[in-house]
C-alpha cells in the first residue's frame, strides 16, 4: 500500500504525494513560551515527530519547522505579572521547552522560529492583503482580515460562514471592525505593551499571521503537511488558510493533520480541574521519559488519548520488554551458537514479517497501534525463536528489524547501558532457565546483580534493569 494520509480539509484518505521529490516540507504550530508545556502539548507535537521519523524512514528529505509563539497576550500579561522582561521570561520558557523535547527524544526541528524575529515577512503580508483588498484598517489603525472577501472561510472547520459568529475573542470587544467575523491582523500599539514601528503602523502582529509568515519564509508559499492539535482548527488554521491564500493566491496546504485530545482519567485537562500534567514536572518527579513518550505516542493520533495514572507503568512496563528483548537479541549475537534450523527459519521469517507489518501500518495514516501490534508479536515470536535455539545469525535478522522499527519509534536505551560482561551472562541465565537449570539461573543472577543489573522473571522471559544502590 502507498503511503496515506487523512486531511482534514477534504476529509479524505489520500496518497501522500509531496510538491516536490527534492523535499517535503512540514509546519508544525509550536508552542506558545510563558509556562512548561503540559502532556497534551506533547502528544501533538509527538505525533508530529513520528510522522516526520517516519517520513524519513521511508527515504524522504524532510525539512519540518516548529514555531515558537513568543508575543501575544497570555505572554505580555504573564511578563508583567512576573515583572520580568518578556525575552527573558520567554528565553526561560524555551530552554525548559527544548530540554523537554530532548528528554522525549523528539527530533530537532530543522528551524524553530520566533514570531518576534520574524516582523517584517509579517508586515508584508499584511501590506499584501492590504493592497488586494482582503483586509482593511480600523479606526484606531489595527488592520482585520475581510472575512467577506473569502468564500471559502470555514471550510476547514466546517462552518456554515452566513451563520457563524467567529471572532468573537479578546479583539472583537477591544477593536473596531466591520464585520464581528473578522480577525486581526495587526493589533495597534497600547500603552503597555510591545510594539514595533512598520510599514503598516505602529503595533504587533496577531498570532495567526506569525504562522502563515514563518511558514513561508522557511519553506515556501505551499507545503506539504501542516500539523496542529484539532483545537486550532478553528480559528487559527481556518485564519491562516484565510490571509495565506488571499496573499499568494495558492493551496497554502497539501495535506492538514490534526492530533485529537488528551484527557486525563477521563477529564479534560484543565486549571479548575488542578490536573495538568506538565513534562518538565513529571521527569523532575522520575517518570522514565522513555515510558512517558511510550505513552504519548500509544494511540492513533486521531482517537483521544486517555492518560491515567497507570498510563506511565504500563508503558514502563513494555519498554522493560523492549529492553530485554533487544539485551537477549545483542547476547545471542555476541555469544554465536550454532542454532537450530526451524528456530533460525521462523526467526527469519519474524523479522521480516514483522517489518512489513510495521511499515504498512505506519503507511496507512501512521496506525500506531497496529504498529506496535506488530513490534510486540515481534517481541514475543522472536523470544519464542531465542529460547527454540536460533543462531546468532538469525538473531542479528531480529535485532536489525527491531531497531529498523526504532529508528520511528525512539524507545530503545540509548546503546551501551548494560555493564561489561552483562549480555553473556543474561544469555546464560537464559539458556539455563530454558534447560530449567534452576540453581544454575540462581547464581548467575547472583552474578549479575553485583554487576549491577537486576534481574526479573516475567511472561515473556527474564527483564533486567540497572539496580540502584542499595537494591
Ligand atoms: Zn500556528
Amino acid at each position: 500500500m502507498a503511503l496515506q494520509f487523512r486531511d482534514t480539509l477534504s476529509g479524505e484518505t489520500r496518497a501522500f504525494v509531496p510538491l516536490s521529490r527534492e523535499q517535503t516540507t512540514i509546519y508544525s504550530c509550536g508552542p506558545t513560551i510563558y509556562g512548561p508545556a503540559h502532556i497534551g502539548n506533547f502528544r501533538s507535537f509527538l505525533f508530529a515527530d513520528l510522522l516526520v521519523r517516519w517520513l524519513r524512514a521511508r527515504g524522504q528529505v524532510v525539512r519540518w519547522v516548529v514555531n515558537l509563539t513568543d508575543i501575544d497576550d497570555k505572554i505580555i500579561r504573564a511578563a508583567a505579572a512576573e515583572g520580568v522582561e518578556i525575552r527573558a521570561m520567554t528565553d526561560r520558557w524555551e530552554a525548559v521547552f527544548r530540554a523537554d523535547m530532548a528528554a522525549l527524544r523528539m527530533s530537532t526541528p530543522d528551524v524553530m522560529p520566533r514570531a518576534t524575529e520574524h516582523i517584517p515577512e509579517q508586515v508584508a503580508l499584511v501590506e499584501q492583503l492590504l493592497a488586494n483588498g482582503h483586509a482593511y484598517r480600523a479606526d484606531d489603525g489595527s488592520v482585520f482580515f475581510r472575512i467577506a472577501s473569502w468564500p471559502a472561510y470555514g471550510a476547514l472547520a466546517r462552518l456554515d460562514p452566513e451563520a457563524m459568529r467567529v471572532g468573537e475573542r479578546v479583539e472583537s470587544d477591544e477593536y473596531s471592525k466591520d464585520d464581528v467575523r473578522d480577525f486581526v491582523l495587526w493589533k495597534a500599539a497600547k500603552a503597555g505593551e510591545p510594539s514595533w514601528e512598520t510599514a503598516v503602523g505602529t503595533g504587533r502582529p496577531g498570532w495567526h499571521l506569525e504562522c502563515s509568515a514563518m511558514s513561508m519564509r522557511h519553506l515556501g508559499e505551499q507545503i506539504d503537511i501542516h500539523t496542529g492539535a484539532i483545537d486550532l482548527i478553528f480559528p487559527h488554521h481556518e485564519d491562516e488558510i484565510a490571509q495565506s491564500e488571499a496573499a499568494t493566491g495558492k493551496t497554502f496546504v497539501g495535506t492538514w493533520m490534526h492530533c485529537a485530545h488528551l484527557q486525563v482519567s477521563g477529564d479534560k485537562m484543565s486549571k479548575s480541574l488542578g490536573n495538568i500534567a506538565r513534562v518538565s514536572e513529571l521527569l523532575a518527579a522520575g517518570a522514565d521519559p522513555r515510558a512517558l513518550r511510550f505513552a504519548l505516542i500509544s494511540a492513533h493520533y486521531r482517537t483521544s488519548l486517555n492518560y491515567t495514572p497507570d498510563s506511565l507503568a504500563a508503558a514502563g512496563a513494555a519498554i522493560s520488554r523492549l529492553d530485554a528483548f533487544q539485551t537477549a537479541l545483542r547476547a545471542r549475537v555476541a555469544g554465536g551458537i550454532a542454532g537450530s534450523g526451524d528456530a533460525d527459519a521462523s526467526a527469519q521469517t519474524i523479522a521480516a514479517s514483522s517489518w512489513e507489518r510495521f511499515a504498512r501500518s505506519m503507511d496507512d495514516d501512521l496506525a500506531v497501534p497496529e504498529a506496535l501490534a506488530a513490534l510486540f508479536d515481534l517481541v514475543r515470536d522472536g523470544n519464542r525463536a531465542l529460547d527454540a535455539g536460533c543462531s546468532g545469525a538469525a538473531a542479528t535478522a531480529m535485532l536489525a528489524t527491531l531497531e529498523q522499527i526504532d529508528a520511528t519509534l525512539a524507545l530503545l536505551p540509548a546503546a551501551a547501558e548494560l555493564p561489561h560482561g552483562a549480555a553473556e551472562l543474561l544469555e546464560a541465565r537464559r539458556a539455563a532457565r530454558a534447560a530449567k537449570s534452576w540453581s544454575d539461573a540462581d547464581r548467575l543472577r547472583d552474578e549479575l546483580a553485583a554487576l549491577g543489573v537486576v534481574v526479573e522473571d516475567g511472561r515473556d522471559g527474564q527483564r533486567w534493569r540497572i539496580g540502584g544502590v542499595g537494591e
